[in-house]
């Protein structure tokens, strides 16, 4: 019998994770499919348990049901644990286990495919929400100078930065406290301000010379985010498509174990930024 995985959403007209596992699938020549699911709102326990009993071996999980799986699953690995929020289920038997990868596809994405190092460097993560929780302990493994969590609501980015004060150096910040911090090797927008075609209101002083900008929202070109980096002189800019493909590699590797390459998806997906 053919494998099932789906990825689970409500909307879920947008995503594109089943043509994403698609393509690894035929690359790497594995049995199994992969559909997109939409659960109701308040009925996700009962959308994975219906999918499980119909033979599902896995899921990704997308808004707003990142929660609802941490709840669901009866297991967390320690990536899901600290981003308290769940991208991916792999069901064993009884056992749910839930893994977040969007910080892994993230440094992934921002190491080996835009070669850019990390270590050493001074980060700015701009916003506090799932997708900065998930980034920065990878960050941290990455041997950063220093980490700077900067978010509209300050109390969140110190929350955040408490929790891994143990690990690192990262410090927390309003938007307002960023004009005196100087320049970033690496400025993530880890808010979802670009989904709306706003922008976090942080100083163009940020973006140091030879930085790399990086909006985590893919497919919208140059975001207001990119278009301030870009007039600020940063050497490279990114969208964050790549980070998209990467974690679902690593979902799929986690599944099936086999890792498929990823530039030919990411070539084919990606949106120009100019
Ligand atoms: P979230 O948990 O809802 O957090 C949203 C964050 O954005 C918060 O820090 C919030 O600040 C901030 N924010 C929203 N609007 C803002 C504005 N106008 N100005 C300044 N800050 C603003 O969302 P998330 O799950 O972390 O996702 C964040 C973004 O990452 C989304 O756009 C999502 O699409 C993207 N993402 C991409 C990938 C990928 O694979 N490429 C994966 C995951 C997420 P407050 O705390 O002050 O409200």
């Amino acid at each position: 019998m053919t494998d099932r995985y789906a990825v689970i959403g409500n909307p879920i007209g947008h995503t594109k994770s089943p043509a994403i596992h698609a393509a690894f699938a035929e690359a790497t020549g594995q049995n199994m499919q992969y559909e997109a699911l939409l659960a109701p709102l308040d009925g996700f326990a009962g959308a994975v348990d219906a999918f499980r009993a119909a033979g599902g071996r896995g899921m990704n999980v997308t808004l707003p049901f990142k929660l609802d799986a941490a709840a669901y699953a009866t297991r967390l690995l320690p990536a899901a644990a600290l981003a308290g929020a769940v991208n991916a289920l792999m069901f064993d038997g009884p056992a749910a286990v839930a893994d977040n990868f969007d910080g892994a596809g993230l440094l992934r994405d921002i190491v080996a495919n835009l070669g850019c190092a990390v270590r050493g460097q001074r980060v700015l993560l701009v916003g506090a929400g799932g997708a900065a929780r998930g980034a920065l302990r990878p960050f941290l493994d990455h041997y950063p100078a220093e980490v700077v969590i900067a978010n509209r609501d300050p109390g969140r980015a110190a929350a955040l930065a408490r929790e891994t004060a143990a690990d690192g150096a990262v410090s927390a910040t309003g938007f307002d406290g960023l004009r005196s911090l100087g320049g970033f090797g690496i400025v993530v927008n880890a808010t979802s301000a670009s989904l709306h075609g706003a922008m976090p209101d942080i100083p163009a002083s940020v973006f140091g010379l030879g930085c790399l900008a990086y909006d985590m929202v893919y497919g919208k070109g140059l975001t207001p985010f990119l278009q301030l980096a870009q007039d600020a002189g940063a050497a490279r800019l990114a969208d964050g498509v790549g980070m998209l493909v990467e974690q679902a590699a690593e979902a799929f590797a986690w599944w099936r174990g086999v890792r498929p390459d990823t530039a030919a998806v990411i070539a084919r997906m990606t949106v120009p930024l100019a």
